[in-house]
């Protein structure tokens, strides 16, 4: 019958599109800052604002950006790219179409491992071609009418697509946050997800299981943080299977996650690629990019995370969950592994970096990069205890302020009397005094009254 209820079970099909913001000092086209927070329209020109006779010229600085990132996902790099318009109305587009990468992008076929379940698995990156952003419309409360604010427009763009590989929202996220900590080694991307610097769209889709074909998929966007990725994949996941379930079919379209209600709702319908009259930019020649100066940037390429958690397992014995804390952004390893070079501890400077520093810069806010206190410093400390200066308590017990003051750890030490007395016969001396002024707790413990011990201690 109509709608008849079907029991079965789903697959989730997932493909993510990301846009990472490249880190160029300016914008893809034109020489206006891309800093983010200005006063609204002050970074602008006659390029980004799309007046007529303007001429978009293309950022070098974007394009090797482009090339490392690919070389870093295991990209095949066309060494002949064009920039093809993408033409749509809005009003935070004020040229009318967005110079982006249609059929030949910068970047193809590449792939990265992610870590899933028990093992490691392959997600394929279809794509990364280079775009420019729009610009924003601001919705001020109680105002007739909105703003466009175009200091973003122009702003350079690396959108990866991978392939349908993923599974489940775990996957997604692991997906995401391998992606994330790359882009964020090579220096080509802040990360930041707040500002919209690192912003991820899963495509999701459900296939009764065994079923090869899969089914239509939805967009999700409108998400900042890898939690409303988990949450908003689920819910999806739910909504779907519901729908499915009962008979009715899935329509293709883009919805958002609204954080409040902890629901997707309907954006738009999804355009075909043909609504946007894709052309190649008659203003912009192909981009012809040398072999030799390609492999120049693969030579370049620094250490990304895969590998040195692997080198943290082999060169310092540390246990993988050591490791995914200290690898997850190359500041805090970089921090870590200077350390390790002036306090050959790998494990107890593990412990304090994971610990102690973590929450304290979890706290501020701050990165690795940027701790008040030094590795140095945080050697210092290591050092104290080392010595025996100061027990592991008492390190632990001063490091907040040791992070916060700015002070040297010696001499919060100091001000504070913390030094720990190892010297036995200083040590004999006050406990003979505390056991003489306090007759009745030393009585009272000899009739096996435990509990005075810890009174006599803190005496
Ligand atoms: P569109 O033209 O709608 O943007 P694409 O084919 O370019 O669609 O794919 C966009 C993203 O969606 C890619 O990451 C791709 O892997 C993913 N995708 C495509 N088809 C599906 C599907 N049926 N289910 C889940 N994800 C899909
Ligand atoms: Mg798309
Ligand atoms: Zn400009």
């Amino acid at each position: 019958g109509r709608g008849a209820a079907r029991d079965m079970t789903y697959e989730v099909v997932v493909g993510v599109e990301v846009h990472a913001q490249l880190r160029t000092k300016s914008k893809m086209f034109c020489g206006c800052p891309t800093l983010f927070g200005a006063p609204p329209n002050s970074h602008t020109c006659p390029v980004c604002l799309g007046l007529p006779g303007s001429l978009p010229v293309i950022n070098r600085m974007a394009v090797e950006m482009a090339v490392r990132a690919g070389l870093a996902l295991n990209c095949t790099i066309g060494g002949d790219n064009r920039f093809a318009r993408k033409n749509y109305f809005y009003p935070d587009l004020p040229k009318g179409y967005q110079i982006s990468q249609y059929e030949s992008p910068i970047c193809e076929h590449g792939w990265i491992d992610i870590a899933s379940g028990t093992g490691s698995k392959r997600v394929r990156i279809r794509r990364a071609h280079l775009e420019e952003d729009a610009g924003k419309n601001v919705h001020q409360a109680g105002a007739n009418g909105s703003v466009v604010d175009l200091n973003r427009a122009g702003t350079p763009l690396l959108e990866i697509v991978t392939e349908p590989d993923m599974r489940s929202s775990d996957e997604v996220v692991a997906y995401l946050k391998g992606l994330r900590d790359i882009l964020m080694y090579l220096d080509v991307c802040d990360g930041n997800m707040d500002e919209g610097s690192f912003r991820c769209e899963p495509n999701l889709s459900l296939r009764p299981t065994g079923q090869q074909a899969f089914g239509t998929k939805v967009e999700l966007k409108n998400i900042n943080s890898f939690k409303y990725v988990k949450d908003a994949m689920d819910y999806e996941i739910k909504r779907q299977a519901k729908v499915l379930s009962e008979g009715g079919k899935i329509k293709q379209e883009t919805r958002l996650w609204n954080i409040e209600r902890g629901e997707t709702a309907v954006m738009r319908s999804k355009e075909e690629a043909h609504d946007y009259r894709y052309f190649p930019d008659p203003d912009l020649v192909p981009l012809k990019l040398d072999k030799e100066w390609i492999e120049g940037f693969r030579a370049g390429l620094p250490e990304l995370p895969a590998a040195r958690a692997s080198r943290f397992i082999s060169e310092y014995g540390l246990p993988e969950y050591d490791v995914g804390v200290l690898t997850s952004s190359k500041a805090l390893a970089d921090y870590y592994e200077r350390c390790v070079k002036l306090f050959n501890q790998p494990k107890t400077v593990s412990n304090w970096v994971m610990g102690e520093l973590v929450r304290e810069l979890n706290g501020s806010g701050a990165d690795a990069s940027a701790s008040p206190v030094s590795p140095e410093r945080l050697v210092g400390l290591l050092q104290l205890v080392e010595k025996g200066t100061i027990s592991l308590k008492v390190a632990r017990e001063i490091f907040p302020e040791v992070y916060s003051s700015g002070k040297p750890p010696e001499q919060i030490v100091r001000e504070k009397g913390l030094t720990q007395v190892s010297d036995e016969g200083a040590l004999e001396q006050i406990i003979g005094e505390v056991l003489g002024k306090n007759p009745a707790q030393v009585a009272q413990f000899k009739e096996g009254k435990q509990q005075v011990l810890g009174f006599l201690v803190g005496q």
